[in-house]
């Protein structure tokens, strides 16, 4: 059996909450892990908005969610907590009462840790994408048809299905449209839009010029669903797309990218045996400590009254999670406040003396 990793703490969910959540372990001394089913830290700001500025960070006036996080993991870097990405927290389990108690999390990996306190900042939950629902399109998920763009230069030139609603769809079905006249290099042979009704959730601007490039014949718009698929030789050719008149038209295409969202999965958190409030953990606003004992929630996943999903409630409540779980790693420690400005102890833990 694989060795256990003994350590004060574990952080499950590496998005900027989590990430926070090492600094402020970090100040009072105490050790993290900190585990993510992505494959790279950054949570919603990577995954979703990358290059979108955000204003609301304090004295940040603006920056994107890619520098947020670079910042954040170079904020936390003299701590050195391990990461353990691209593995999913599947199981917290409590062994013990008291002082002696201790927190058993395992991973999809395989991973095995014992920790005396546990910290789950795992947002929205582990990303998953909402999929095409039509019969047979698994076989081309991943090779044809898309949930996200990882590569934009495979669809140059080719004919392509974007569907959805929303700013990615929207983004997207722009960047590799033939309009997109800056020197795109990933430009498209033709993109056909499908969305399920004549309305958008994206910026009005974005649909303002998808109109326009359909007007001047160099992208299409269809309202319908998908309803079926076309294939060939072990090849997707195309889509069938009922429209809202109730008619099915064969749309031939090589790619189908399809941006219905993320559905939000909290995934194996659910089981772990803490109080839940629609789908999020119930916590104090003392210490936002959950149901169990030394278990705490900071970030989207958590619920009080007059929550806002804001990332800085999220660091907040990193600072006071941190002081509430001292008592259970350091139990004969008396912890005061320090400031990082003035306190030479803090100075040597940052290394910066
Ligand atoms: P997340 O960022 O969701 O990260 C959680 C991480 O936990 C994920 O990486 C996930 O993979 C991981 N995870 C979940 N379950 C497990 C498990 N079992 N095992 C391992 N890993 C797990 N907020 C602002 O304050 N200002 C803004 O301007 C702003 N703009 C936004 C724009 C958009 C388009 C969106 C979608 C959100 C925006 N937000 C903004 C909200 C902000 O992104 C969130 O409040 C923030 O990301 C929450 O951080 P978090 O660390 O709690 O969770």
């Amino acid at each position: 059996s694989p060795s256990i990793i003994e350590t004060d703490a574990v952080i499950v969910g590496a998005g900027p909450v989590g990430l926070f959540q090492v600094f402020e372990l970090g100040l009072l001394e105490i050790k993290a892990h900190i585990i993510d089913s992505l494959a790279y830290p950054g949570g919603q700001c990577i995954e979703l908005y990358p290059d979108k500025p955000i204003y609301d960070i304090p004295a940040v006036p603006m920056c994107t969610g890619k520098e947020l996080t670079d910042n954040l993991l170079k904020q936390i870097e003299p701590f050195g907590a391990t990461f353990h990405l691209g593995e999913e927290v599947t199981t917290v389990q409590k062994q013990g009462e008291g002082p002696d108690a201790r927190f058993f999390v395992e991973t999809s990996k395989g991973t095995q840790l014992l920790a005396k306190a546990v910290f789950i900042a795992g947002g929205v939950g582990s990303f998953q994408a909402r999929t095409l629902k039509v019969d047979g399109i698994e076989a081309y998920e991943g090779e044809q048809v898309h949930y996200r763009v990882k590569d934009p230069s495979r669809f140059a030139g080719k004919n392509l299905i974007v569907m959805g609603g929303g700013d990615s769809a929207l983004d997207w079905a722009l960047n590799f449209c033939a309009g997109n006249a800056d020197g795109n290099p990933h430009k498209a042979e033709s993109v056909i839009l499908v969305h399920r009704r004549d309305g958008f959730r994206a910026a009005p601007a974005s649909v303002a010029k998808m109109r326009e490039l359909c007007d001047a014949m160099e992208m299409q718009f269809i309202v319908g669903q998908a309803t079926g698929l076309e294939e060939s030789g072990g090849r997707l050719t195309g889509l069938k797309i009922t429209g809202s008149d109730g008619i099915t038209r064969i749309v031939p295409c090589d790619e189908v990218l399809a941006f219905f969202g993320l559905s939000p999965k909290l995934g194996p958190i659910a089981e772990w045996g803490l109080a839940l409030e629609r789908k999020q953990i119930v916590v104090d606003t003392e210490k936002f400590e959950t149901s169990v004992p030394g278990i705490f929630a900071v970030g989207d996943v958590n619920t009080y009254p007059g929550k806002k999903k804001l990332i800085l409630s999220g660091f907040h409540e990193c600072a006071l999670a941190a002081f509430g779980a001292a008592p259970y790693v350091f139990p004969e420690k008396r912890i005061l406040l320090q400031y990082t400005t003035t306190s030479p102890k803090l100075h040597k833990v940052l290394g910066v003396e």
